[in-house]
């Protein structure tokens, strides 16, 4: 259990800079999330972390100590990476045990091990199993034992979740997460999932083309992005283009209208969350309301989604339904936007 640093790590793939200078401080007992799109650099970012890439520049520091280029069997992290699967030839007991062993460990400390760890995963009766008689949320729970059998200084998963079925994963996102806190061990988990990563982390670091967009606990980014991409990016977003017109007065095509902040004058990105938006039946009266028609209603049960048509840009307002959708496509109504929860960024 470690506090971790990393100093201006940058990494290249010939002219491809993967990492692009990232600072980070990971404290002791921490959950950070690595989270972006496809190809931002989180998977190249955690395998230095882990030793199996070498940075082309900056430091890794683990409690004080340069560990940049310690080789990754010397660090004594435990990692889940999809690359890392269970070995299929030995049982579940001999997998977890598999490190302890390598380190000599004698066989009634292994068992012992293997037990807590199993009741730990919340599966202690298959230690004699085979791996190929598992399911693939069981194999993923074998993986976080195996990788937590000899209390490692950084635990470190890589989309350990993706391959499960939506359900498995959000049941096992709230078990790691308990089991992480349990035991207090340092933990970085790579994920593309926004909501994922909005349940697990203390700290969500957003990254986006090798570089750290946001990082920050999950509802100061949610509520605070710092830009349009993370606006995007956590959660979901309606992004306005307009022009600012001055003292937080934002154009937008289908009217002005007042924003708690944001650049004096250009071009601005206007972003505003499906929940902060209100609807109401008839003609625009007031501030901050535009006058849109519904083009889509999405009724799920739990939530209704209004799609509205605002001078040709689409608004997208979210609400716990009381009773039938109020609105179907055609109704002309009132969207309103209210200023504190208008986010401006320079376009
Ligand atoms: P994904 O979610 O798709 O795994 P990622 O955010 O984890 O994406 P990385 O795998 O870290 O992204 O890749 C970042 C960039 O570095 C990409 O442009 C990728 O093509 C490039 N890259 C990664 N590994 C290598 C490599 N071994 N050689 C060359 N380029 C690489």
């Amino acid at each position: 259990m470690s506090d971790l640093r990393l100093d201006s790590i940058v990494k290249r793939f010939g002219a491809v800079t993967a990492v692009d200078h990232v600072d980070l401080t990971v404290p002791q007992g921490c959950f950070v999330c690595l989270l972006g799109p496809s190809g931002c650099g989180k998977t190249t970012l955690l395998r230095m972390i882990a030793g199996l890439e070498m940075p082309s520049g900056g430091r890794l520091l683990l409690d004080g100590e340069d560990i940049t280029a310690l080789p990754a069997h010397r660090r004594g992290f435990g990692m889940v990476f999809q690359s890392l699967a269970l070995f299929p030839h030995l049982t579940v007991a001999e997998n977890v045990a598999y490190a302890l062993s390598i380190r000599g460990a004698d066989k009634a400390a292994q068992r012992a091990r293997v037990t807590d760890l199993l009741e730990l995963i919340q599966l202690p009766d298959i230690a004699e199993r085979q791996v190929s008689q598992l399911s693939g949320g069981q194999r993923q729970r074998v993986a976080i034992a195996r990788a937590l059998a000899v209390d490692p200084r950084l635990f470190l998963l890589d989309e350990p979740l993706s391959a499960l079925d939506a359900k498995l994963r959000e049941a096992l996102q709230v078990e790691l997460r308990l089991l992480q806190r349990r035991l207090g061990v340092t933990t970085i988990l790579v994920t593309h999932d926004q909501r994922e990563a909005m349940t697990m982390a203390d700290t969500i670091v957003v990254m986006d083309r090798g570089r750290v967009q946001q990082s920050g606990r999950p509802l100061e980014i949610y509520r605070n992005p710092a830009n349009a991409f993370v606006a995007d990016f956590i959660g979901t977003s309606n992004l306005l283009d307009g022009r600012a017109r001055g003292g937080g007065r934002i154009e937008l095509p289908g009217g002005e209208v007042a924003a708690s902040g944001g650049p004096e004058s250009g071009a601005v990105t206007a972003s505003i969350r499906p929940e902060d938006l209100r609807l109401s039946a008839g003609a625009p009266a007031g501030a901050n309301c535009l006058s849109g028609e519904v083009v889509f209603v999405r009724d799920v049960g739990q939530t209704v989604e209004t799609h509205v048509d605002c001078a040709g840009q689409r608004l997208v307002a979210v609400a716990i339904p009381e009773g039938d959708p109020p609105f179907s496509s055609g109704d002309r109504v009132t969207v309103e936007l209210p200023a504190e929860a208008i986010v401006v960024f320079p376009a």
